[in-house]
């Protein structure tokens, strides 16, 4: 069986939603979709997605409002789509009355009551794509997944998925017909609607997908391929057709935003592979997200990058002797609520690397207050405005000489390197440097381990 999600954008309207039903139908072994709420038209500038306008009618309520505007462009939505696919108007009003309904039950101090309200640009799509292939003729039925048991929790900030999910969610494979399941959200323990995180339908179909053991995981997008690097950073970056879960995980960590990251948990486990592909060009080969890969062809695979970085550097002679400082340093953060990234360590000193918007300065001061207190850590310096430039790739970790081509490519452009880090898997080089470097860093990193890759001697 075949698991297919399908984005935003390949559901944004009538046409795009006949599409996406013709591709479900092509292939008998794909049974499941997975629907995300219907994104922005190429054909309406400027637009929004309907999720978009649901948080919006949130906000409007935050502050006292109807959020009637959002409203009404969500009903002219759904009915467009509605009568696009020939649907009646029916469908589409019930819809629109639901929406009314929860925005009116809004209650700021109860967030299943938002999520409720946000789960509904999932829910639409898929009512209407169910009402669509039945009125063809084909066979296919909605699920909720709050009836089909998707549990999940919110826990520290992260809505997390609770393990009898997959046995809830296991008898659908046993299905003849199409299953059309709105992805984003699923149902607390207590009964509430909740969400995941945006671009959560991702999850969703991860979840589908290790529930009925799938063959493989569809994740259809409007975009060709994965790209080594963002475009915004390098213009026309090699496309990859294949990449590891580990390398996708770490490209996704900082910034490789076409599959949400929390997307690849469930299917790690079974090792189904994620096949990325462009609803408008399903010819094109997409980029295979595998357990293992067998060839590599490239040592680097993707370069990524992120600003907002920056390091708290602690020094004191002899700190390296002295046992269980580095639990006691984490634990300091830890209490304070900073989630730590990296921690390079030197012969009398310890950095750790955090996201700027974790220490902002009234937290810096306590944890400087709390340091020089509570460890004698008097000599404390925090760098502000770093980037991570990173460079993930299988190819890493069997290959000599490729910190120093890095270095020597960043030194070569006079890039100063704040802090390099590299971890025992050998799977990707973290480089610290100030957000100016980042640009050349990468386009320096870019020449040497892509275009200038096959003249290299290693490569011969
Ligand atoms: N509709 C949600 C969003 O816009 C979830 C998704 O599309 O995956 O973030």
């Amino acid at each position: 069986m075949i698991v297919c999600k399908f984005g935003g954008s390949s559901l944004s309207d009538a046409s795009k939603i006949k599409q996406v039903c013709s591709l479900m139908l092509e292939n008998p072994e794909r049974k499941i979709m997975v629907v995300s709420a219907p994104g922005i038209r190429q054909s309406v500038v400027p637009d929004r997605k309907v999720t978009d306008l649901l948080l919006s009618i949130v906000k409007e309520s935050e502050a006292g409002r109807d959020g009637l505007e959002d409203r009404r462009l969500i009903a002219q939505r759904l009915q467009d789509i509605a009568l696009g696919l020939s649907l009646s108007d029916a469908i589409a009003s019930e819809l629109s009355t639901d929406i009314d309904r929860l925005a009116m039950q809004l209650d700021p101090q109860d967030r299943s009551t938002r999520d409720a309200l946000l789960a509904m640009g999932e829910v639409a799509s898929a009512r209407l794509i169910t009402a669509y292939l039945q009125k063809e003729g084909h066979r296919a039925r909605y699920v909720d997944p709050r009836e089909a048991g998707l549990m999940l929790t919110y826990r520290a900030g992260v809505t997390e998925i609770l393990p009898e999910t997959y046995e809830n969610l296991a008898p659908l494979s046993l299905t003849d017909e199409i299953i059309v399941f709105p992805g984003f959200f699923g149902v607390t323990p207590e009964g509430d609607t909740i969400t995941f995180s945006r671009g959560g339908s991702d999850i969703t179909g991860a979840i589908l997908a290790a529930a009925v053991h799938a063959r493989l995981y569809e994740n259809w997008t409007d975009r060709d391929n994965v790209l080594a690097v963002n475009p915004e950073l390098i213009e026309d970056a090699a496309p990859l057709t294949e990449i590891s879960y580990r390398e996708m995980r770490e490209l996704a960590y900082i910034g490789f935003s076409i599959i949400h990251h929390e997307a690849l948990e469930p299917v790690l486990k079974s090792g189904i592979p994620i096949h990325i592909r462009n609803t408008n060009k399903p010819s094109s080969p997409g980029t295979r997200i595998i357990a293992e890969r067998t060839h590599i062809d490239r040592i680097v695979t993707g370069i990524a990058a992120s600003d907002n970085f920056c390091s708290v550097n602690m020094r004191r002679i002899l700190i390296n002797q002295e046992i269980g400082i580095l639990s006691r340093i984490l634990t300091i953060f830890a209490e304070l609520g900073i989630n730590v990234h990296h921690v390079p360590t030197g012969i009398d000193s310890v950095s750790i690397i955090v996201r700027e918007d974790q220490l902002p300065l009234e937290i810096e001061l306590a944890l400087r207050q709390r340091l020089s207190r509570e460890l004698n850590l008097h000599q404390v310096t925090v760098v502000r405005q770093l980037s991570i430039v990173m460079l993930v790739g299988e190819g890493i970790r069997d290959t000599v000489g490729v910190m120093a081509r890095a270095t020597t490519a960043m030194a070569r452009e006079k890039i100063s390197v704040e802090m390099v880090v590299l971890d025992y898997f050998e799977i990707s080089v973290v480089f610290l440097m100030r957000h100016y470097e980042k640009q050349r860093a990468v386009s320096a990193l870019y020449r040497e381990f892509f275009e200038n890759e096959s003249e290299h001697p290693a490569n011969k």
